[in-house]
């Protein structure tokens, strides 16, 4: 009898010639953007002053009764069905119960075995291959209190550490994600991640602000023999908000495992820590992990209900998804897949492309300006798409130009840089620097024979049959003439003088 698939492998392993494969389950927390918190009236904070967003019930004063917060169900049942998962008519919430200082009522409402959404999948793209990841559920809860720790001699009061606690966090709507461990490693985990956050963030739920802990994900990781069906012991990497360092650790962490296991050794199933530093991962004290959240039924709460009609009316009102976006700009546009996820995995890079489009702009001449010149300058200048000088309609308005052929491929690169610069037009920008495309064949035609008659040796290669030449003639005439030739008609011209013959003409 074989064993169930979900039965841990522990064993040790003594094949040292196997191959090894990794096994990534991710748990995203991601904080809702909803006006007020998940069970009381106060507002949810942005940056403010500390404890300025409190009241009875998020400071955990006795006898303060909990509100479920409507807006904050619809959001978190909006990335459920994002996720293709089932919203349950009825769930619960469950009192999880630990002790700490950002944690005034010493239990954390929460969800447990009956969460608001369960069985969805997600679909992510890794180097252009579409892989899916079962999602497990989504549940709802409130963020704890955010805890300052002071440090150094600053951070002792008679002798001894302290930390300070700004409550305005406590009570955030906040929900969880739980994906299957169905991620092939650490390049999709980070795919994942990234391609995740775009859903939500389209969806107008969350801004997923990484900086301020908005969306954090727990990483959890196996290895086993490549191709088999069961699962190996996991260690979990907690709390983590950077994609590199996601990336990093996971990269860090299988090596370690397999390394335990060729030895002979057991994983032991525990929570690390990854040191960015050292780029080392190390166990956190278990004892102080081993939790006993003795979860039972939140008596303050009665069960949450949702009409089947309101979901319906939810999933119909659904913007359009990253995935469906992607396959509908490979079939509109005609863009590759690797193309059509670069360019239609954000909202604001979608929206700003197909502004260009719009605009009357060729889609595959669009997308290689967006893709590089463009994204180029957005990571220079700390840039989100649509943003800065460089609009759509001005972008349109030079790439009209290198259509017309007016000015070429690559003067249009020195004209973007100009126009970034300046802060001008194109046309104008052209105009000035004198940068519009050289069509005049007498121009051309002197500049060819000039660079023919400065590379004598190549010209005799040429004519011994050495015809690959013909390219390098072209570029130094390009070169000549600052990049503004047209290099078709520098092509023709170059070719007629070599052979010696008007060009156009049919006689060789
Ligand atoms: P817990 O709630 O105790 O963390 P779960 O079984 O609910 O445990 O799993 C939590 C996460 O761990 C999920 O994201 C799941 O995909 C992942 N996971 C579970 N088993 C493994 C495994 N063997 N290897 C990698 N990830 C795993
Ligand atoms: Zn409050
Ligand atoms: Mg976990």
């Amino acid at each position: 009898m074989s064993e169930p698939a979900h039965e841990p492998l522990n064993e040790p392993l003594s094949d040292t010639t196997s191959a090894w494969e990794p096994v990534i389950g991710l748990e995203v927390h991601v904080e809702l953007d909803t006006e007020t918190k998940m069970f009381c009236g106060c507002a949810v904070s942005k940056g403010d002053p500390p404890n300025t967003h409190t009241c009875p019930v998020c400071l955990a004063h006795p006898g303060a009764l909990p509100v479920v917060n409507e807006r904050a169900v619809e959001y978190a049942a909006r990335i459920a069905l994002a996720l293709g998962c089932t919203v349950r008519p009825r769930s619960i919430f469950h009192r999880k119960n630990y002790f700490y200082p950002d944690l005034p009522k010493a239990y954390q409402i929460s969800q447990y075995d009956e969460p608001l959404a369960v069985a969805g999948s997600f679909d992510y793209w890794v180097a252009g291959e579409l892989l899916t990841c079962r999602i497990n559920r989504v549940h709802m809860e409130e963020d704890a209190a955010k805890l300052i720790h002071a440090g150094g001699d600053a951070g002792r009061i008679a002798g001894s550490e302290y930390s300070l606690v700004d409550f305005n966090r406590g009570g955030t709507p906040l929900i969880e994600i739980v994906g299957e461990p169905d991620i092939p490693s650490p390049e999709a985990a980070r795919e994942f991640l990234h391609q995740l956050r775009n859903l939500v963030i389209g969806l107008g739920v969350s801004e997923c602000n990484m900086e301020e802990g908005q969306i954090r994900w727990d990483a959890n990781i196996s290895v086993r023999p490549a191709g088999s069906g069961q699962l190996g012991t996991r260690t979990e990497l907690k709390n983590m908000n950077s994609f590199r360092f996601l990336q990093q650790a996971l990269e860090a962490e299988l090596p370690r495992q397999i390394a335990v296991l060729e030895a002979g050794g057991l994983i032991e199933q525990e929570t690390l820590h990854f040191d960015p530093e050292t780029g080392a991962t190390t166990p956190l004290r278990s004892k102080e992990e081993a939790h006993d959240y003795r979860y039972f039924p939140e008596p303050d709460l009665v069960p949450l209900t949702v009409a089947e009609a309101w979901v319906d009316e939810l999933r119909r009102t659904l913007p359009e998804l990253p995935a469906a976006r992607v396959e509908r700009f490979v079939a509109q546009y005609g863009l590759s897949r690797y193309d059509a996820t670069v360019l239609a995995g954000a909202g604001d890079m979608a929206r700003f492309y197909e502004d260009l489009v719009a605009q009357g702009i060729d889609p595959k001449l669009a997308a290689n300006w967006v893709m590089g010149e463009y994204s180029a300058h957005l990571n220079a200048a700390g840039l989100s798409p649509g943003h800065g000088h460089v609009t759509a309609p001005r972008l349109a308005a030079l790439l009209r130009l290198v259509a017309d052929g007016a000015v070429s491929g690559t003067a249009a690169k020195q004209v973007f840089a100009l126009m970034v610069e300046e802060r001008g037009e194109a046309l104008e920008i052209v105009a000035r620097h004198d940068l519009a495309q050289v069509s005049d064949t007498g121009e051309l035609k002197a500049a060819v024979a000039a660079v023919l008659a400065a590379h004598p040796a190549q010209v005799e290669q040429f004519r011994a049959g050495k015809e690959q030449l013909a390219g390098f003639f072209v570029g130094q005439v390009m070169k000549a003439t600052q990049g503004k030739a047209n290099p078709q008609l520098v092509s023709e011209l170059v070719r007629a003088a070599l052979a010696g013959r008007e060009p156009g003409s049919d006689h060789v």
